[in-house]
This record gives C-alpha cells, structure tokens and sequence, in this order.
C-alpha cells in the first residue's frame, strides 16, 4: 500500500544518501551537503531501476535528506552520535511538510487523493501544519500533526506590579509573591562546578578533555532546560496576573552576585527572563517597564522614603529611621512598581480598564503535536 512505499521509500533515501556521504568521505575527506544531494535524488528519479520514487511525494523525500543532514551537523557539533543506517525492523517514519488537511475522520495530504482514515486520539485545534506518519515494530500505524493556532491575548486584569530579580528566589514581586529558582538547578551546578574542575585538569586536545569537555556541555544543557522551563512557567504566570509588569534594568544586578558560576547562571537566567516576559507580554498586550538602574530601589523604605545608605548586601530585613519593618526583597519590588509607574504615570490609565485599553494584534502560535492514530491505514 501507499503508506509502506513511504516508508520504504524514504528508508532507501536516507540509506542510499547515507552511504553515498559515508562513502564520498572515505576518499575525499568530506561529503555532499543537503542541497548537492538533493540534485542527485532528482536524477536517481529518473534512472530506470530507482524510477519508483516518483510514486511517493518528492517533499517527504527532501525533508528526509534534510533530516540525514541534520544528523550529520548535530554529529559534527557534537550532540549526537553518528547517524545509523535506517532498519525495516525499528519504528518507521516520514514527514509530509506541507499541504496537509484534516477533514471528517480523514487526513489528505499530497499522493492519497483519498485521504488516510485516522482515529484522533486529542483535539486538533487550528491550521493542520507539519504531518509525521510512523509505523511501530508491531505495525501501528500513528500520526503526530503541528498545528498553527490564532493567538487571543489574555483578558486585562486591571492589577501592576513591581518584580525585584534574586538569586534566592528568582522573582519577588511587590504582593509578596516568591517565586522559587528550580530545585534542580542547585544540585546541576554543583555537578558543573565539579565537571569543570576536571576539565581543568586534562590535556587540551587529549581523548579524556574531549570527553569531559562534553560531559560539561551536557550539565550545561540540562540547567538550561530545566531553568528554561521554570522560566516559562513564572513569566506566563506574571503575564496571566498583571497588566502592567515594572523591573529594573539589568545591569545594576551585576553587582550584587559575588561568587563567579553562581552570578554566570544567574545572569543567563535574568536576560532569559527578561526575554521570555517580554515577548509573553507583548503577544497578550501587557506592559513590561524598566527603570532607571541608578535607582536606589533596595535602600528606600517604600512607606517614608527614606534612604537607608548603610543597607548592605545580606541584610534580608530591616528597619527605618521612621520605624518601618521591611523585608529587604518586598521593599524593593515595591520601590520598582512605584518608580515604574511615575514613568508611565500618563499611560496608567490605560492599563486599568476602560475605554483605553489598546488590542494587539492577531498571533500565530505553534501548538504541540497532536496525536492521530491511523485506523488501519
Ligand atoms: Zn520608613
């Protein structure tokens, strides 16, 4: 059937040009990239004995090129090991990049002019994009669809705050709220720390620094996903509770970290953050102000403003001329909301209902796979 030639030809593809670079590389030291491949796969069309890859659909074919590509780039760089040569007896696979569309139970997409029957497993929300059909060992036959779906901004919710960026607590904001660092990410740079020690210790260029070289690398992955992951989760968080998100330019933290690794990480992740709550804010038409670095947001008291100038780096609490109790973290997040909003004091009136409130543009977004399974192909 339609669906094994796919398959089958798309294993052949990513074999035969497999080979070809493993081959072209044995004699010259280097191989064929993606595009001068994909010249040859035209031409292996055309040739009498390999003629039956015009039954498939060329695009699925291509994008296996691009995927042995890819392997080689990913294995070059060091994230993978060498690419292995496709079996018939492993999970099976080809993609159909585009001209895809579901409808009443079936799936079309280029060369089954009568769809594919699919049983769908979750609801498949928005634009049908990007198709990934596979065949399991036991032959189950599945298919993951991406979607592109319309973004609606969050509804206003007429609140602002201020945010203070820590190393203890990654955000503090001026309610009160503490959002934590990952509990990971404590015990990773530990490992890190310990892994970069070795790496000091071996002969650069040597078999083992190359080793440990990468041992490193991957600990450095795995604090950047994991505290990615937890920044995703706290900027959506802001950007769901507040319309209007004050925080201080980052430069001025650059002071405050004293040990090295730990102020690296910490610096990686306020850029990240910044990055991540601006773009969050502007896709659901909030408002991320900044202010002044020079600002002395942690020494004011937020009630009498006065300035405490002898407030140093590791008094969490303390108490001003005036008697004021402050936590030194609270405080400050409330010194950046007040400073914020004197900034945008004109526009406030925007942020807090009514008539003025502005509607950003339509979004695209790309969702994650969905999952279809084929009712018997
Ligand atoms: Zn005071």
């Amino acid at each position: 059937m339609l669906l094994d030639k796919h398959f089958g030809c798309v294993r052949f593809v990513f074999n035969h040009f497999l080979n070809e670079r493993k081959e072209q590389y044995q004699v010259n030291k280097k191989s064929d990239n993606y595009y001068a491949q994909a010249k040859s796969l035209t031409e292996l069309k055309k040739q009498e004995e390999t003629v039956w890859l015009k039954e498939v659909n060329s695009q699925t074919l291509q994008f296996a090129l691009r995927s042995l590509d890819t392997a080689y780039l990913n294995f070059f760089r060091g994230n993978a090991k060498f690419p292995k040569f496709k079996s018939k007896k492993k999970k099976n696979s080809f993609t159909v990049p585009q001209h895809t569309k579901l409808e009443d139970g079936r799936i079309y997409v280029p060369k089954f002019k009568e769809g594919v029957k699919v049983i769908v497993h979750r609801e498949v929300k928005g634009e049908v994009g990007k198709c990934t059909f596979s065949k399991t060992p036991i032959g189950k036959y599945f298919v993951s669809i991406l979607t592109e779906e319309q973004y609606k901004p969050k509804e206003k919710t007429g609140t602002v705050c201020g945010i203070d960026l820590g190393l203890k607590d990654l955000v503090i904001t001026s309610d009160g709220v503490k959002f934590k660092n990952h509990k990971y990410t404590k015990k990773y740079e530990k490992d890190l720390a310990k892994a970069q020690k070795h790496l000091s210790r071996k002969q650069k260029g040597s078999n083992s620094f190359e080793k440990q070289r990468r041992k490193v690398a991957k600990i450095y992955e795995k604090i950047a996903n994991t505290r990615n992951d937890n920044l995703h989760k706290v900027t959506y968080q802001l950007v769901s509770d507040y319309d209007i998100i004050c925080l201080e330019d980052l430069h001025v933290k650059g002071m405050m970290a004293n040990h090295k690794l730990a102020k690296h990480i910490a610096d990686a992740s306020w850029g990240t953050f910044v990055r991540f709550l601006e773009y969050k804010a502007d896709w659901n038409d909030r408002k991320v102000v900044k202010i002044n670095r020079f600002y002395p947001s942690s020494k004011t008291c937020n009630v009498c403003g006065w300035i405490n100038q002898d407030l140093n780096l590791f008094e969490r609490e303390w108490t001003c001329r005036n008697g004021h109790k402050l936590d030194r973290d609270i405080n400050t997040s409330i010194n950046i909301l007040n400073e914020g909003l004197k900034i945008i004091g004109a526009e406030l009136s925007d942020y807090t209902g009514g008539d003025g409130v502005r509607l950003s543009n339509k979004q695209l977004s790309v969702k994650p796979e969905a999952h279809l399974s084929l009712a018997n192909g």
